[in-house]
């Protein structure tokens, strides 16, 4: 069992779309800093087997299966964690569909409704479901994109959604103020699952690669360090930002 003491101690931390990639790695480093994770997606496997790999590190965690555009889902991880720890200190909202690479111009109203439902409605309405938990001094972070900054072909409507979450995210932090901060990461490209169309390509990694400062994709242990220390009280004093860990890509709107 390893030891975990740091800067999230007695802390109570829900992160959606985590049992595998970015969230998953973003509970990890909560739970190594000394947090309780509640873990979540939407297949029970995924989370069973998250959650046995989170407390076999020693990290005190407890999952729940949450697509998070059901409302019943959303009520269940939010009822749950209350029941187990009695309050909730960090949200991360992470979950986010691809479901096309269509260009914009081509795309089916059933996609655009999906990208709008999971990328941006379903994080609306699990801050609404949270908030009256949220203790002062809580946090909440939301996962953006680089795509939010430049929403390149083939990501061009996801990237849109991510664009919002950039206005999502001064809106709310306006919005919870002062009792709780609201932040967001927006990553680079990372070798996850969901960017594998991507990724696995050799000329398109070498591309991404050459796209940023540090000629390197980015890590989900990246992602797992920005979104603790915003979580923490090293960012007591920061509200409405959005951190770009893109290894130095251009990123301005
Ligand atoms: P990933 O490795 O593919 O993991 C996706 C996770 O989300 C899985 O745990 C999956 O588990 C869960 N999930 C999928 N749909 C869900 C839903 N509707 N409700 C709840 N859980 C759901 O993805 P990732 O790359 O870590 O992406 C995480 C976030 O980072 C997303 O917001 C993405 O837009 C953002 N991002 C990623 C990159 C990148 O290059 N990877 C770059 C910028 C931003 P189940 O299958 O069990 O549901």
């Amino acid at each position: 069992m390893e030891a975990r003491k740091g800067r999230l101690d007695g802390k109570v931390a829900i992160v959606t779309a985590s049992t595998q990639g970015i969230g998953f790695a973003i509970a990890e480093r909560f739970g190594r800093e000394g947090a309780s994770v509640v873990i979540s997606s939407r297949k029970q496997k995924n989370v069973d087997d998250a959650v046995e790999n989170l407390r076999s590190k020693g990290i005190d965690a407890i999952g729940i299966v949450c697509h998070v555009s059901n409302p019943q889902h959303r009520k269940n991880l939010v009822d749950t964690t209350i029941k187990k720890y009695g309050h909730i200190d960090i949200v991360v909202s992470n979950a986010a569909v691809n479901p096309s690479v269509d260009s914009i111009l081509e795309m089916k109203e059933s996609v655009l409704d999906k990208l709008w439902e999971i990328n941006v409605k379903a994080t609306v309405l699990l801050l609404q479901d949270i908030a009256p938990y949220l203790r002062k001094g809580s946090s909440v972070i939301i996962i953006s994109s680089i795509a939010g900054y430049n929403p390149q072909s083939s990501l061009a409507m996801y990237g849109v959604t991510k664009t919002a979450l950039l206005g999502l995210t001064k809106a709310l932090a306006a919005e919870m103020a002062p009792n709780t901060r609201v932040n967001c990461v927006a990553p680079g490209f990372v070798p996850t699952h969901f960017a594998d169309f991507l990724t696995t390509n050799e000329a398109i990694k070498k591309d991404l690669e050459e796209k940023t400062l540090l000629k390197r994709l980015g890590t989900t242990h990246d992602m797992g360090a920005a979104a603790a220390f915003l979580a923490s009280d090293d960012a007591s004093y920061i509200t409405g930002e959005t951190i770009v860990v893109a290894g130095g890509t251009l990123s301005r709107l």
